[in-house]
């Protein structure tokens, strides 16, 4: 079976933070060693202020997923092999 194949726009890595499921805890943006997440400033719909990445600057390092609480709340986008 071909493996799927979803194209986005923007630079890897990266990450993007799912807002609905964020809890607005910090532990991703305390954890990151790059300090590219940072608070939205805005609230979700349970009245969490959810982090969001910068957009620049990320590595792939995946610390930010594994600090997270929240199953979900963090995707990391890497590179494919070759690219
Ligand atoms: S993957 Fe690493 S560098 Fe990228 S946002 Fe998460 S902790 Fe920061
Ligand atoms: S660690 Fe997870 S729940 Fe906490 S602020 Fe970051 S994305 Fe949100």
């Amino acid at each position: 079976m071909a493996s799927e194949i979803v194209e986005v726009d923007m630079t890897l890595p990266a990450i993007k933070v799912v807002s609905e499921l964020c809890k607005g805890c910090g532990l991703c943006i305390e954890h990151c060693p790059k300090n590219v997440i940072e608070f939205s400033g805005k609230f979700n719909q349970m009245g969490y202020n959810y982090a969001r990445y910068t957009g620049e600057g990320c590595t792939g390092c995946t610390i930010c997923f594994y600090a997270c609480p929240e199953p979900g709340a963090i995707i990391v986008y890497k590179k494919a092999k070759g690219e």
